[in-house]
């Protein structure tokens, strides 16, 4: 049996409790946020325990005494199952830990995670893991006690205010713990299962005196608060205060010798769950992308029916002080025109400038006009923006049938889109690292995420840069508002700017005009034509020539070329696949000819769309420059390809659209496979040879295992997996059994296939558990594009086009030898993190494994191992 170890003191070691809490306005992905800090939490020695209903479930606390257990130093793990240990783990399997990722590097700026860094996830505890459940009852837990409360793990909560025949319930408690299988199935949830709320009696210390009491009553010493700037603002002063609070109960009588000394110190740290995505110092709240899934799923549907109807609609979104969800809303669903808090329209007189933009778009053609308005859209007086008020001016000066709709509360989720999964868990875990290591000295942090890597930063600071946000609009400092905004804000900004603009104001001069050819390589993928779209408006909007090569470089040979007109492209930020047509052949199919053909349309500059072929393509064209003067242009590849194999980028167009889709569909087969209780579904996926897809994709379904072409599967590996599916099936509760998910990359290994796999894991499994496959084939490159995919393509295509701009020299100059072409003409535009950089060929054959199509260092490379902790395979499997 598990003995705790001992301290300095010759104790045993107290061990860690982390409580967990969501408040404020919910948002999807904050059960994600809680499942990775209780699952995390366990994995790493320490009790868990969830708040419900937020600062006022601490507030409120429980109308019962804890057990003796539940405050016990170092109480026996709970629930119906046995324990584990991971105390046998071998010291090579070990995940050992690199404090020091976190760290500031200079004292100012957070440090990432990086994700290559092989230490980068925590060691696991050699504390005892229990499978079971927590603890829902009044005076313990005991074995198969709490089947009815914690049915499907939530129910429990679901269910909270009911009393079970035994008298048990969670009516007036608060303060609950909980076990590894209580937060089961919860990836796929929106909203928030332990409940939220605004709690007045927080605001003032009393409140929050009962609130310290409560945590110390439970011997609670970390907490977890996953909101918004209130709520994270509410945690910042909890802690503050802490030593004056203490001190009070202590006096007060409230709390012994002990407790005192015991609790000189609270660990909290803040996971931001917003919609609104309005916090500073982090790219991305948990919930926010999931809300613009829903505005866009919205206005695709309002859009149909507006061009039926030639209809003008205007559409309120969300956002107070934050224009984020109406920028990208714009861009994702091409918009006319949006109104964001951070940049009020520019003249006084936005009516004019609103009506002449629409009616220049309806005099070119276009039967819809979609206006979209934050909910904090201001003028440059402050003046509130209102939809009525917008409709009204298009009905009185344009005669515009229009229509109002305002989206509300639609817009706070339901099912968390695959990155409102990925973000939280990455986050939860770091949260409880960040509790871990937490030290009196350490000022409460806040976990972000900048430039792709999960960061640490003070709370305080993230919040007052937030609340200067707001404070810059109030005092008409829009340009200092924007600035606080990131790079990405300001970029997406001026595409929409650019895409909606038909103003011949920023035309180049004649002479220098270019005709850009546009080319899609490979196969299709979410977001290529909404990067089309966006080259086509950049090129009108600056006097250049937009030409459409169909059907990749066959196209080109067959001269099926032609110009793409403002209107032509309108509707392409919604469509999948390819409107231009793509196929896999390579220019090396006749270079020569290729080099005609750019000649013969007078090609200037050449923006490439596609995956690993595309990349070989511009790869082919440089190398042939020498030989042919037509191929002396520059040309940039932007990576799309749902397999997300393209070296150097840590995103291809595409890749998000696709794992979105895998998630909808392994959120069907689980419900299938839970149904049936015991079965195992092997899900397989495409991907080529990298394991992208399989490894993001399981992270956010919460597969047990993941089979990826990287890592391969041997007959040994094929043993302990059999072996680990037949002893967490055993620990399930009788009759509880769950429906598991196993994902596999199609090309994880030759011999293994599917089938095989699957026929292994059914007769190995016996009368434990069944299984099944499913084959998600093409479903993968998804029907709609995802917002994200929408966005990043017009992001990224406005840095390409601005590329071609720069460097190419108009009239065909380079086919009278005028100019010697350098291979920094030839790029590859690529995210790194936050920032989107150009990288040339050279470059980006460095880190490139040809022969097996894909990047030799890849940022998601650990988190395979990530996702074998979360499903619980690491803890499992290491007690054997
Ligand atoms: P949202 O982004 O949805 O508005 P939020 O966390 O900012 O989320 P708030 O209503 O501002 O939502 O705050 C939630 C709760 O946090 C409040 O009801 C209150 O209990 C607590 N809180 C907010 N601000 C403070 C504060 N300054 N001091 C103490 N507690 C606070």
């Amino acid at each position: 049996s598990y003995k705790a170890p001992n301290g300095a003191n010759g104790q045993p070691k107290r061990q860690k409790k982390i409580a967990v809490l969501t408040s404020g306005g919910d948002s999807a992905g904050m059960n994600a946020a809680v499942r990775a800090v209780v699952r995390q939490g366990i994995a790493r020695g320490c009790q868990t325990y969830i708040i419900r209903e937020g600062w006022e479930g601490l507030v409120r606390g429980n109308n019962t005494e804890p057990t003796p257990a539940a405050t016990a130093a170092t109480s026996p793990a709970l629930g119906p199952t046995k324990s584990v240990s991971f105390s046998a783990l071998p010291p090579s399997q070990q995940l050992s830990l690199s404090s020091g990722a976190l760290d500031a590097e200079d004292g100012s700026f957070p440090h990432g995670v990086n994700y290559t860094d092989p230490d980068w996830i925590a060691p696991l505890s050699d504390a005892p893991l229990s499978f079971g459940y927590g603890e829902l009852l009044k005076d313990g837990a005991g074995e198969g006690d709490i089947e009815e409360l914690s049915a499907h793990g939530a129910m429990g909560l679901a269910i909270a205010d009911k009393e079970d025949e035994k008298g048990r319930s969670l009516k007036g408690r608060y303060i609950v713990r909980v076990g590894w299988d209580d937060v089961r199935g919860w990836l796929g949830e929106g909203g928030t299962l332990i409940g939220s709320s605004r709690c007045p009696s927080f605001r003032t210390r009393e409140g929050r005196m009962k609130a310290a009491q409560n945590l110390i009553k439970y011997g609670i010493d970390c907490l977890a608060v996953c909101g918004g700037d209130g709520s994270l603002t509410g945690a910042d002063m909890l802690r503050g205060e802490w030593p004056g609070l203490v001190q009070e109960l202590y006096e007060n009588g409230q709390i012994d010798d002990e407790q005192k000394e015991a609790h000189a110190h609270l660990n909290i740290v803040g996971l931001v769950g917003s919609i609104d995505n309005d916090m500073s110092m982090t790219d991305l709240t948990i919930g926010a992308l999931t809300a613009l899934h829903r505005i866009c799923e919205s206005i695709d549907s309002i859009s149909s029916t507006a061009s039926s109807h030639s209809r003008a609609f205007v559409i309120e979104v969300m956002g107070r002080h934050c224009g984020w969800l109406a920028l990208l809303a714009g861009i994702a669903t091409g918009a006319d025109f949006i109104f964001i808090p951070e940049s009020p329209p520019k003249s006084d007189d936005w009516e004019t400038e609103m009506c002449d933009l629409l009616k220049s778009h309806r005099v070119v053609g276009k039967r819809k006009s979609i206006v979209i308005v934050a909910e904090g859209a201001l003028d440059r007086n402050l003046k509130p923006i209102k939809p009525d008020y917008v409709k009204q001016i298009l009905v009185d000066r344009l005669g515009l049938d229009t229509r109002v709709t305002t989206l509300g509360h639609t817009q706070r989720g339901g099912k968390p889109c695959a990155y409102d999964r990925i973000l939280p868990i990455l986050q939860g875990v770091q949260a409880v690292q960040a509790l871990l290591d937490a030290t009196p000295e350490t000022p409460s942090y806040m976990i972000g995420i900048q430039e792709n890597k999960i960061t640490k930063v003070p709370l305080l600071e993230a919040v007052a840069q937030t609340q200067a946000v707001a404070a810059a609009i109030e005092n008409k400092e829009f340009d200092k508002a924007m600035s606080y905004r990131d790079s990405e804000f300001r970029e997406m900004l001026q595409a929409f700017q650019i895409s909606s603009s038909l103003a011949a104001s920023n035309h180049v001069p004649d002479n220098k005009r270019l005709r850009i050819g546009m080319i899609h390589v490979g196969a299709p993928a979410g977001g290529m034509n909404a990067a089309t779209r966006q080259a086509v408006r950049f090129c009108h909007n600056r006097g250049h020539t937009p030409v459409a090569i169909y059907n990749g470089f066959e196209g080109l040979l067959d001269d099926n070329v032609s110009e793409l007109s403002w209107l032509r492209v309108d509707t392409w930020t919604t469509r999948g696949g390819s409107e231009l047509g793509t196929n896999r052949t390579l220019p090396s199919h006749d270079l020569g000819q290729v080099a005609a053909a750019f000649q013969r349309h007078n090609i200037d500059a050449l923006l490439v769309i596609g995956g690993f072929e595309a990349f070989h393509s511009v790869l082919l064209l440089e190398q042939a420059r020498k030989a042919y003067p037509a191929l002396q242009i520059p040309m940039i590849h932007l990576p799309a390809t749902l397999s997300n194999n393209v070296p150097l980028t840590d995103f291809s167009l595409g890749s998000d659209t696709s794992l979105n889709a895998l998630v909808d569909a392994c959120d069907a087969i689980k419900q299938s496979a839970s149904a049936s209780r015991n079965r195992v579904f092997v899900v397989e996926t495409q991907g080529g040879m990298s394991g992208y897809i399989a490894t993001l994709g399981g992270l956010a379904v919460g597969a047990v295992l993941i089979y990826t072409p990287e890592d391969g599967i041997s007959l040994k590996l094929l043993q302990q997996d059999v072996e680990f599916l037949q002893k967490r099936y055993t620990l399930d509760v009788k009759g509880k059994s769950e429906g598991r998910l196993v994902i596999k990359s199609e090309k994880s290994s030759h011999i293994y296939t599917t089938e095989t796999l699957t026929k292994i894991f059914k007769e190995e499994g016996k009368e434990i558990f069944d299984a099944r496959s499913a084959s998600l084939g093409h479903t993968l490159q998804g029907g709609v594009p995802s917002p994200l995919d929408r966005t990043r393509a017009a992001r990224l295509s406005l840095r390409c086009m601005q590329f071609l701009e720069e460097h190419a020299v108009p009239n065909a100059q380079h086919l009278k030898g005028k100019r010697h072409y350098s291979i920094d003409t030839a790029c590859m535009i690529a995210i790194r993190g936050s920032k989107v950089v150009y990288a040339n060929m050279d470059e980006v054959l460095k880190v490139t494994d040809m022969k097996l199509r894909r990047g030799t260092d890849e940022w998601w490379a650990d988190i395979k191992r990530l996702a074998e902790v979360m499903g619980g395979r690491s803890g499992l499997m290491a007690s054997s």
